[in-house]
């Protein structure tokens, strides 16, 4: 029987407009969530995202800033800006779009930004917290996978969760939200021997490599989960996640397409994050 297609379109469309009512409901309370996005260079894919997600922003009535800066922008301007990002009341989420030019040390960035305005959650005390188990700021793509598996009603607890890439900011968190609700989770990337076996033990499979229909049909246990983090660009300039969909849907219990997956709940997630840190500042007095 052919997999249930998991829509991230209309999940994503539902918790937008859920998100709205929040942002109402502050408005009210006389905050105004604000969203900074930073970008530097011309990477068109980079372009795409950031205005997709600052238009996603201002559609729920999140007020959102862009500072696009040259690729021979230096780092100390990135710094500068994050600075004063971080010291402006009005802004509640910071967004450094990744990738950063080669000369920009994006680790050092992304640390530079206030943690409780670190709305990607890439900054080292969110994903420390995720990994203790405290409150903090949970990395968007690997909280919209858990939204998708969980709104599909897929058993987490006791499951085997295997998730191929090894990211700080999509198979590692993702991992730990996956340990968080009970499952077995085994990580896997590029040195590990016989993936296709891994793969094949897994009820959850989510797929964050970056190469396209890495994940075949024999590589996935029948009934299975499986989440397709990948974007990749096929010569023909068609959208192709990790997993060969038209043949692993064959297979697979559940199944998220590329695009209309993942990525929509990506933008969600950050409108979320976003909300959430605007809602812990206190009213305008
Ligand atoms: P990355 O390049 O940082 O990490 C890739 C990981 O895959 C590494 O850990 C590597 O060890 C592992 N890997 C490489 N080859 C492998 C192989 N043959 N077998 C097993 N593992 C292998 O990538 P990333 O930033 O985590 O992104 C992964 C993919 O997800 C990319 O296609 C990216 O575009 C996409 N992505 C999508 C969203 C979204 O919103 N849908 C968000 C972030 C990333």
């Amino acid at each position: 029987m052919a997999a249930q297609i998991l829509d991230g379109k209309s999940l994503a469309a539902a918790t937008r407009a859920r998100l709205k009512h929040e942002v109402d409901a502050l408005v009210q309370r006389g905050v105004r969530p604000g969203l900074a996005v930073v970008i530097a260079g011309e990477d068109p894919a980079s372009r795409v995202y950031v205005r997709n997600k600052t238009l996603a922003a201002e559609e729920i009535g999140v007020r959102s800033q862009l500072f696009e800066y040259k690729k021979d922008v230096s780092e100390a301007e990135i710094l500068q800006r994050v600075a004063a990002l971080n010291a402006n009341r009005e802004v509640h989420g910071i967004l450094v779009q990744l990738p950063l030019p080669k000369h920009i040390d994006a680790a050092r960035v992304l640390e530079a930004i206030a943690p409780a305005k670190d709305v990607d959650g890439f900054h080292a005390a969110n994903l420390g917290a995720l990994l203790a188990g405290r409150p903090g700021v949970v990395p968007c793509t690997p909280l919209g996978c858990m939204r998708l598996i969980e709104h599909a009603g897929v058993r987490i607890a006791g499951s085997h969760a295997v998730v191929a890439g090894r990211s700080n900011i999509v198979g590692k968190p993702v991992a730990h939200l996956l340990l968080q609700k009970d499952a077995t989770v085994t990580i896997c990337h590029s040195k590990s021997r016989d993936l296709a076996a891994i793969l094949r033990s897994a009820d959850i499979l989510v797929a964050a490599v970056g190469r396209a229909k890495l994940v075949t049909a024999p590589m996935v246990k029948p009934g299975a989960c499986v989440i397709d983090v990948g974007i990749n660009r096929l010569p023909d300039g068609k959208l192709a996640g990790d997993v060969d969909y038209e043949a692993v849907k064959e297979v697979a219990g559940w199944i998220t397409p590329v695009p209309g997956g993942v990525g929509p709940m990506t933008i969600a997630m950050l409108l979320e994050n976003c909300l959430r840190a605007a809602s812990r500042e206190k009213p305008a007095s």
